[in-house]
């Protein structure tokens, strides 16, 4: 059953019922925005601010896998950004047409792709 189908920014993309119930029996948030066909997202704020997303998105074996993408120059972030290895994202368009720079790569599964104009384009 589609519930929306328009084109242009981060949510919009056709939504499979039964497939939205797998994904969240999966551990999806039911507040995640779909982003591309298998990849996901929803908005993480710290202090009110606007921190970072949860990145979603289906690994080669059909497994929801995630990762936290913070965005650099917030409150958030800057507490980290002493620590070796930390890795914050420039919002170079803010939402709904978000857009991040640069790509991100999964470390558990080694999905890669931009997040532009709310949407996933993979690598
Ligand atoms: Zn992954």
């Amino acid at each position: 059953m589609i519930e929306s189908e328009q084109s242009g920014a981060e949510g919009t993309e056709v939504w499979d019922r039964a497939q939205r119930d797998w994904l969240q029996a999966q551990g999806l948030p039911r507040v995640a925005l779909r982003t591309g066909r298998t990849t996901f997202m929803h908005y993480a704020y710290y202090k009110d601010e606007l921190a970072g997303i949860n990145e979603y998105h289906l690994d080669r074996n059909g497994r929801l896998c995630t990762g936290w993408v913070p965005f650099a120059d917030t409150e958030w972030s800057r507490s980290f950004d002493k620590v070796a290895g930390y890795a914050a994202w420039e919002v170079r368009v803010a939402p709904p047409r978000l857009t991040l720079a640069p790509s991100i790569l999964c470390r558990i599964c080694g999905n890669h792709g931009y997040i532009e104009d709310g949407r996933w384009r993979a690598a």
